[in-house]
């Protein structure tokens, strides 16, 4: 009920956004991230911390009563159930560590970064208020990323690993929960009435041998028990029952109760290397799939490939009640368990080139130190690169385009960073081109920032209808970028319209004074139409906020130049040249 419960509330939580247009931040306890990167105190963040506190006292309860991924594993473990299939538990040694990893790679990483990142930022980000937003679904993947997702993490991990294999294998989130759990006082114990019948283990889905440990310690100690109170209602002596007491954490473990294993120790060996193998290779693919999908898909793959091994090495083998393998033959369930674990393994081997070339793109990227209003001030920007420059752009593009020439899905990331490449090396047209096929595969903000640069680049190219046409789509996608409504006026300005191209920019210079490409703009613009006290006023502003670098007043310079605003272009250039006699003057010119 609890967790039916929550998926209503969860429905309902959606629908009051829709209608509203304004909510509560979601609360999910992965939103906490950008708490810790980015200051924004939003609902997930204070619910994951009252989560944890509330964990140090009752123990692991929130999983149990409060998690929409175990809703949805309980519910493929009821489906299954019907069917007759009987999901299975995994039990590994070394892959239960990685919801742990996973929880300080999301949690702590970012921390630690910043701590040594140069230079140096604030340990302690500047908080802002994100409790309501009108974008509830700024921060979760599109509904068709979020269906594969589910799928993966709620039903295959529960057919392959147990009803709780993304709990035991793959959340971070029940990493802490899990640590904290070690903690607290609040347990499931046992009375004397118990007689050992075992029913509590045989009831427990997450993997919990209940029986035992309270027969050792008094209670359950397995931090992966989440408190469902399932073998509680099940003990036929009411023998259990959930109290305070003395915590997990202090209880001697030299007699550990022995625990049989899925997997010998080379296969935990070849296990372990296989999941960051497989995470590696599927996390950010296309720009698609998060993080937790990736640890999913990783466990599944995990369990594929030593299946499939020991399809190959064992004599008999089986799965669910499916005959797998007998006397050394390998039956029709085995060519097809080997089908499938062969395609998604391949799968993810694919997945891996893709992801390997588009990293090798982006650290390519990431090299260029061009800024952009520089690139931007005239058609082709390659006097501004070095050979070393030119063959990192160049290396960077190939990369680019082999990993989507391979590609199952268009990767919306990564187009606009190969149009980059291309207008660097000169060649514009193709980038426009690229800058629009990535803007018709994005929403929101990236949509806005690639319709902005496509505008700018057509604007130099001397497109200017295009350019203006590229430009009010990123505004109506963001109004608030400031530079598409400067990049706008251009285009107006050099269609003609002079009045409107002073009203884009005047709307510009009142969202934000200190514009001083935009308060040239319209110093040029006012001087050309005889308002030279106007003119003087833009001028001063402009120039109170002009950083003192040649190739800034060169920028400016050069984008004055192509309006027709010859007096304040020359003033410019004469200042750039000033600033670096050395290399300046005619270089800058
Ligand atoms: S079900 Fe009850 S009686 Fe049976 S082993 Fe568990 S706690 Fe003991
Ligand atoms: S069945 Fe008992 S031991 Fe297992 S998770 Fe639920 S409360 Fe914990």
């Amino acid at each position: 009920m609890a967790l039916i419960l929550l998926n209503l509330f969860m429905i309902a939580h959606i629908i009051q956004w829709w209608v509203m247009g304004r909510t509560v931040s979601p609360i999910e306890p992965s939103e906490t991230m950008y708490t810790l990167q980015k200051g924004f105190v939003n609902a997930g963040f204070i619910f994951f911390t009252l989560a944890i506190l509330v964990t140090l006292i009752f123990g692991r309860y929130i999983c149990g009563w409060g998690c929409h991924i175990l809703a949805l594993q309980d519910f493929c473990g009821w489906l299954l159930k019907k069917m007759g299939l009987h999901p299975k538990p995994f039990r590994s040694r070394l892959l239960i560590y990685v919801p742990l990893i996973g929880a300080l790679y999301m949690f702590v990483w970012p921390v630690v970064y910043r701590l040594f990142s140069e230079p140096h930022e604030p340990l302690i980000p500047k908080f802002t208020n994100h409790l309501v937003t009108t974008n509830f679904w700024q921060t979760f993947p599109s509904v068709a990323v979020a269906i594969p997702f589910l799928f993966v993490c709620g039903f295959m991990t529960v057919y392959f690993l147990g009803q709780k294999g993304f709990c035991t294998y793959a959340c971070p989130y029940g990493g802490f929960f899990g640590l904290a759990d070690k903690l607290s006082p609040g347990k499931i114990r046992v009375t004397p009435a118990c007689n050992q019948c075992g029913h509590c283990t045989a009831t427990c889905t997450s993997n919990v041998l209940v029986h035992a440990e309270v027969k050792q310690y008094g209670m359950v100690v397995d931090p992966g028990c989440m408190k469902c109170m399932d073998c509680v209602s099940v003990c036929p002596n009411d023998a259990l029952y959930f109290g305070f007491g003395k915590p997990s954490i202090l209880v001697p473990k030299t007699d550990a109760i022995k625990r049989n294993y899925s997997l010998t120790w080379p296969e935990e060996i070849i296990g372990v290397l296989v999941f960051f193998g497989s995470f590696l290779a599927v996390r950010g693919v296309y720009a698609l799939v998060p993080f937790l999908m990736a640890l999913g898909c990783a466990t599944v793959t995990t369990f594929l490939t030593l299946k499939l091994w020991r399809l190959l090495r064992a004599k008999e083998l089986s799965f669910y009640r499916f005959n797998l393998k007998s006397s050394g033959t390998i039956r029709k369930a085995g060519w097809a368990f080997a089908a499938f674990a062969c395609a998604w393994i391949g799968l993810n081997a694919h997945c891996g080139w893709v992801r390997y070339h588009e990293f090798l793109g982006n650290r390519a990227f990431q090299k260029i130190k061009l800024p952009d209003e520089l690139a931007l001030a005239q058609a082709n920007p390659a006097r501004w690169l070095s050979p070393a420059d030119r063959e990192n752009i160049l290396g960077g593009k190939e990369y680019y385009q082999a990993a989507s020439s391979v590609g199952l899905f268009v990767n919306s990331e990564v187009l606009p960073k190969l149009a980059w490449f291309e207008y660097l090396l000169g060649d514009a047209k193709q980038s426009v081109q690229t800058l629009g096929d990535a803007a018709a595969h994005q929403s929101g903000e990236s949509k806005a920032l690639s319709l902005y640069y496509r505008g700018a680049i057509l604007n130099r190219l001397g497109r200017y209808e295009e350019a203006q046409a590229s430009l009010d789509q990123a505004l109506a996608e963001r109004d608030d970028l400031i530079l598409a409504r400067q990049e706008k006026g251009e285009s107006l300005w050099q269609l003609g319209r002079r009045e409107e191209a002073i009203s884009v920019w005047t709307d510009a210079v009142e969202r934000n004074a200190r514009l001083v490409l935009v308060n040239n703009e319209l110093a040029g613009a006012k001087r050309l139409s005889g308002k030279l006290e106007e003119a003087a006023a833009h001028e001063k502003q402009a120039d109170q906020f002009t950083p003192n670098d040649p190739f800034y007043h060169w920028i400016l310079a050069r984008r004055l130049q192509d309006l027709g605003m010859a007096e304040l272009a020359d003033k410019h250039f004469q200042q750039a040249g000033d600033l670096d006699t050395d290399k300046g003057g005619p270089q800058l010119r």
